[in-house]
């Protein structure tokens, strides 16, 4: 099941976030036909254990690049607007109440402490990539408490969007 705080940053995010998460975004090649495969820019799905926090409903990926696809050797033109969604989720903080935020080879805690995040020097290049975040903000709540289900910053949050 999926958390009420996710769905209500994903509903407000729709409406009231950076029309760049209008727009499709790339995610890979197909291996066949060499096109472009494109995905919405909001997912609440994960790929990883199913006790981890998209599977279980707790988290939301918000695809912006930070880093250029598909070769990510330099930084994306999105990068900027990235990293205004980030300050607005961080001056929010206090009242979302999520408890961990990755984007761009670095990570905030639950006191929007900051630290950064580098996969070790073996790892495959697209392990590096998930692992470091360069394609998307990742942005999850606690499983314990009641922080995942309350949704009264919505207002406060439109409000910084509207600001960005
Ligand atoms: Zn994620």
């Amino acid at each position: 099941m999926v958390a009420k705080a996710v769905e209500a940053l994903e509903r407000v995010l729709k409406a009231h976030g950076p029309g760049v998460l209008q727009s499709l975004a790339f995610d890979h090649y197909d291996k066949e036909t060499r096109k472009e495969v494109r995905k919405g820019r909001l997912q609440k799905a994960g790929r990883g254990a199913a006790d981890d926090a998209h599977n279980t409903g707790r988290a939301l990926d918000i695809i912006i690049y930070a880093w250029e696809p598909p070769n990510f050797e330099k930084w994306s033109s999105e990068r900027e607007i990235g990293y205004r969604l980030v300050d607005a989720f961080l001056r929010c903080q206090k009242d979302m109440a999520w408890n961990l935020m990755v984007y761009d080879q670095g990570e905030w805690d639950a006191e929007g402490i900051y630290k950064t995040r580098f996969a070790k020097p073996t790892a495959k290049p697209m392990d590096r990539i998930a692992f470091e975040h360069l394609t998307h903000i990742h942005i999850q709540w606690p499983a314990k408490g009641e922080a995942k289900n309350n949704t009264d910053w919505e207002a406060i949050l439109i409000a910084e969007l509207h600001n960005i």
